[in-house]
């Protein structure tokens, strides 16, 4: 504080020598008690000396000026409403006692702490340059065939084609599983709508699946009297989509044997579990397909982008014949059946490539605010945390959290609004599936009695966590949960 107040018997050359010194453009003149009294720019000086002031003059002939200025009390929100509706850049903040305690400017009062930003290394423009310098501006070339091998390598399966989203990469998993008008399609309930759409896309029929305790994930209990209801009923699903939530594996093993046993194959959206493990293999490479998403909120990033994975090459060629509009080998552009235009550009291939190299990174950053945040929250009574089997290795993409509504008066929702109020990103866990109004009437199978992916809902909040934020913002962040919810 010392460096930006200033008293009445200062000089104008001590008021210059301090904003030179502070070097943010404001002073705030104080009564002897601490009290604001006005605000002074390098201007108020200038004019100042065009008006005859001397250097040793003191301050007390500028005219009173009461400045706005907010409680300590008041809101990251509330004070650039303040600073918006004063059309000002500065404001004092005072304590109870109206004595300065801090002067905050628009600038830093307006950064935003988002959910989940893109992070970027330091070799992700080296190969975009090397796109630009040999003209592979096109959803072809050779940064393309790298990522596609290096994805490969990294998760130890035999073939991968990128694409323009994991939305395609979904809807790709649908056509190579001919999946079709009239056809089922089982779905976990607890993600995100990208997952379901291309059931619909295909017009095929979803039923939605709940999640178990353990890993928020697919319910196999679930799973298999959905199964056996669907084996009586005479018509078994086409596919079951299995999504790793939040950077969580679902429990494969189980889920894989009631599929094979069923005969039914598994798409396994890991869109948000790229460096995930499942005892020791790698998220996204257990079902017969796999899907990464490289959207910009994601664990890495293209700006948006996707990948369809799979052991089956043969499977894999043809999700690239399919995203290339399905033209077949001939001169004049032959085609016999209806694709897409889904490849992934030349130079968003070359920002993953650089992403790829740092993804082991990512989740290890993301892990650590994961410990963070529960460490440093673990006092507050009836908050506890999504959960880590012991055969999961989480990338912790998003950090979740629940609220138990028997020991805690907060609601997540004011607890959101008390973090927005602050300029910090939360969400509620996704809404159900099975809950959305698009997919009114559609069947859905609960875990027991009580449906899990309806209670992590209502109770749970995905906090910031990104892997760039600053201690500075984790501090904000937690400063702000312990004052709401302790
Ligand atoms: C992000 C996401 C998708 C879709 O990926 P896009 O690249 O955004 O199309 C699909 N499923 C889940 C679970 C996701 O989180």
């Amino acid at each position: 504080m010392k460096e930006i107040t200033i008293l009445a018997s200062d000089t104008l050359r001590d008021a210059l020598q301090l904003l030179d010194r502070s070097a943010r453009g404001i002073l705030v003149m104080t009564g002897t008690d601490g009290g604001v009294l006005r605000t002074i720019t390098d201007g108020d000086i200038r004019r100042m000396l065009l008006n005859g002031a001397a250097l040793e003059d003191d301050l007390a002939t500028l005219p009173q000026k009461t400045p706005v200025t907010a409680p300590d009390t008041t809101s990251r929100a509330g004070m650039l409403e303040l600073l918006d509706q004063h059309r000002i850049d500065h404001l004092p903040v005072v304590d109870a006692t109206g004595r300065l305690v801090d002067l905050q400017d628009r600038k830093s009062l307006s950064q935003r702490i988002f959910l989940s930003a893109p992070h970027m290394g330091d070799a992700e423009r080296e190969f975009v340059e090397q796109a630009f310098e040999t003209n592979w501006i096109a959803p072809i070339g050779p940064n393309v065939d790298a990522f596609e091998q290096e994805i490969c390598a990294m998760l130890g399966i035999r073939a991968a084609a990128a694409l323009s989203s994991g939305s395609a990469a979904l809807h790709l998993a649908m056509r190579l599983l001919n999946v079709g008008t009239g056809d089922v399609v089982f779905c976990s309930s607890l993600t995100f709508i990208a997952s379901a759409n291309p059931i619909l896309y295909q017009g095929a029929e979803p039923v939605f699946i709940d999640s178990e305790p353990d890993s928020w994930n697919m319910s196999p209990a679930a799973l298999e009297r959905a199964l056996e209801d669907a084996r009586r009923a005479g018509k078994l699903p086409k596919a079951i989509l299995i999504v790793n939530l939040y950077g969580q594996s679902a429990d494969m093993d189980p889920l894989m044997a009631l599929a094979d046993a069923y005969g039914v194959p598994v798409i396994e959206d890991a869109a948000e579990s790229l460096g995930a493990t499942y005892k020791g293999r790698n998220s996204g490479t257990i079902g017969h397909l796999g899907v990464f998403s490289f959207n910009g909120n994601k664990i890495i990033t293209t700006s948006g982008g996707g990948m369809l994975v799979s052991e089956d090459a043969d499977m894999i060629q043809r999700a690239r014949f399919l995203s290339t509009q399905a033209r077949e080998p001939a001169l004049h552009y032959e085609h016999k059946e209806i694709g897409y235009n889904y490849r992934m550009s030349n130079i968003l291939a070359g920002i993953g490539r650089g992403q790829l190299q740092v993804l082991g990174k990512r989740v290890a950053a993301r892990r650590a605010l994961f410990d963070t945040y529960r460490a440093r929250l673990g006092h507050i009574d009836g908050l506890s945390w999504m959960a880590e089997p012991d055969w999961s290795y989480s990338n912790r993409w998003l950090s979740v959290c629940l609220l138990d509504p028997a020991r805690m008066s907060k609601s997540p929702l004011a607890v959101m609004q008390a973090l927005s109020d602050e300029m910090i990103e939360a969400r509620p866990v996704w809404k159900p599936l099975h809950r959305q109004p698009v997919f009114e009437g559609c069947r859905y199978y609960t875990h027991s009695n009580e449906s899990t992916s309806d209670r992590f809902f209502e109770t749970g909040i995905c906090l910031p966590s990104g892997s760039n934020m600053t201690d500075a913002d984790v501090d904000r962040i937690i400063d702000t949960l312990c004052a709401t919810m302790e």
